[in-house]
């Protein structure tokens, strides 16, 4: 028999983490003898959710078995690990027999794209007949159900998360820091994200008291297992699991209008920047685009270093597809950018005053609308004089994306969109 388990919303942002409680099923299923069908996955879902976790992060697994014999497992693993007592945490699970029917996997769009209300996530429930155990609200049972929906035809790339012994957790974690960079080395682009390359910053680490010791993503499982094994790790691991998943994947987009934008989704919008970029205070840049239908306010927050510096050199009249996440901000819809693709780029026409036709000196302005004036021989001609040229724009048509400091778990590196 087939069955589908789903859970999410075990975790606060004090610790613990919805992986781990996948990671312990999958190894306790096994050990009871059921049979895992597939890497258990890890689902991201949207991350402009206003009350998720660290990463919105739900897990399932599918496993050949009947409910009855594993339900009760399933809930033990969940109550001794969900950190119940923390305020805002209201775990779900979900059970699903035989493969997710149409509905569930167009709920899991939904619950990608746009913040769904609890109340759809019960109905559903009911009328494909999952069965739901919850804690509190219940409003993990959106994410549970979302995440045995999953569609990853459109892409999928896989994490493998080492855990930590119990007794080590809230402890400074011990990984040899020049093993990581030889492991990146030697594995990427088939890994991403193990290193900052701004800043050099070890990425594969959290700095949560979590049971996490590392992960690594990739798009693969045996360049994962290759690249874990050349890490020097200085302390024993309890678990290793390699998840499927939706992250790096931009699953959260959609190509919109910005006349159809609205708080809490994510989109592409192909428009033409209509006001210059400007740097405000914070150190944060913000321009407009317009696609006919509409203006929206882009922007480039402090945290994406770089990324800014490549937006300000935008001019109006570029032609860009702008990728991200739409928030209300007091000022309008703002699309808070994760990556750019710059189509094209409008030439800049500089004016400048003519050289001297009679002695060869670059001459000066004679006011606004006078013409011109050589300093050494005093010549005066009109304005029909002018030169325009095109300046250097110091910006090439292609893709731009933030640093991995500052990408979400859903953007898809630019490392691996060749990869494809
Ligand atoms: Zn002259």
């Amino acid at each position: 028999m087939v069955l589908w388990i789903g859970v999410d919303d075990t975790d606060s942002r004090r610790g613990g983490c919805t992986t781990y409680i996948a990671a312990l099923l999958a190894k306790k299923l096994q050990e009871k003898g059921f049979k895992l069908i597939g890497y258990p996955r890890l689902i991201r879902l949207n991350p402009n959710c206003p009350f998720k976790t660290r990463g919105n992060a739900a897990i399932s697994l599918k496993v050949d078995a009947e409910k009855e014999d594993v339900k009760g497992l399933v809930k033990m693993v969940v109550e001794e690990n969900a950190e119940l007592d923390e305020e805002g945490v209201e775990p779900g699970i979900a059970f699903i027999k035989e493969d997710p029917p149409e509905e569930l996997r167009r709920f899991y769009w939904r619950a990608l794209r746009e913040i769904v209300p609890l109340e759809d996530g019960f109905k559903l429930a009911k009328k494909i007949g999952a069965e739901l155990i919850y804690y509190k609200g219940g409003r993990g049972v959106i994410g549970a159900l979302a995440a045995i929906g999953a569609d990853l035809s459109i892409g999928r790339t896989y994490e493998l998360i080492a855990y930590r012994k119990r007794e080590y957790w809230g402890t400074v974690r011990h990984i040899d820091p020049s093993s990581v960079y030889e492991m990146d080395e030697a594995t990427k682009p088939l890994t991403f994200d193990n290193i900052d390359p701004e800043s050099g910053e070890i990425r594969i680490a959290p700095h949560t008291p979590c049971p996490v010791l590392l992960g690594i993503r990739g798009v693969n499982p045996d360049v994962l297992m290759k690249a874990y094994k050349m890490l020097r790790i200085g302390e024993p691991v309890e678990l290793v699991t390699i998840f499927e998943t939706n992250q790096g994947t931009d699953a959260h987009l959609q190509p919109m209008k910005i006349s159809q934008l609205r708080e809490g989704v994510n989109a592409i919008i192909d428009g033409i920047v209509s006001e210059r970029p400007r740097f405000e205070v914070g150190g944060h840049v913000f321009f407009k685009l317009s696609d006919g239908t509409g203006e929206v306010i882009c922007a480039a927050y402090e945290p994406t270093k770089s990324f800014r510096h490549v937006v300000s050199k935008l001019i109006p009249g570029d032609e860009i597809a702008a990728y991200g996440a739409v928030k209300l901000k007091p000022q309008g819809l703002t699309l808070n950018l994760e990556k750019i693709y710059v189509k094209k780029l409008k030439p800049l026409l500089v004016r400048r005053p003519p050289n001297c036709p009679r002695c060869g000196r670059r001459m000066e302005s004679a006011g606004a609308g006078k013409g011109f004036r050589c300093r050494r021989c005093g010549l005066r001609v009109g304005e029909e004089l002018v030169e325009i040229f095109e300046a250097p724009r110091g910006l090439k048509p292609g893709f731009y994306e933030v640093p991995p400091s500052a990408r979400r778990h859903l953007s898809k590196p630019l490392s691996i969109s060749s990869l494809h």
